[in-house]
C-alpha cells in the first residue's frame, strides 16, 4: 500500500451509495464532492442535513 495523506477517513469500506446516516444526529447526509485520490481512491465528502456536519471517507474506485 502506499503512504498516502488521509483526511482522517471515518471509514473506507461502505456500501455505495449517495445517502448516508450522520454519525452525530442520525440524520441523512447528503454526497457533496467527490475528490479523486491517486487513481485508486475518491475522497467522498458528505453533509448533514440536519447538523451541516461534513463526514469525508475514502472509497476505492
Ligand atoms: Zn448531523
Amino acid at each position: 500500500m502506499l503512504d498516502l495523506p488521509r483526511p482522517t477517513p471515518t471509514c473506507t469500506s461502505f456500501q455505495t451509495t449517495t445517502e448516508m446516516r450522520c454519525i452525530k444526529c442520525n440524520d441523512r447526509m447528503k454526497l457533496v464532492l467527490i475528490e479523486p485520490r491517486d487513481g485508486k481512491l475518491n475522497l467522498l465528502t458528505y453533509r448533514c442535513n440536519g447538523c451541516a456536519a461534513h463526514e469525508s471517507f475514502l472509497k476505492a474506485i
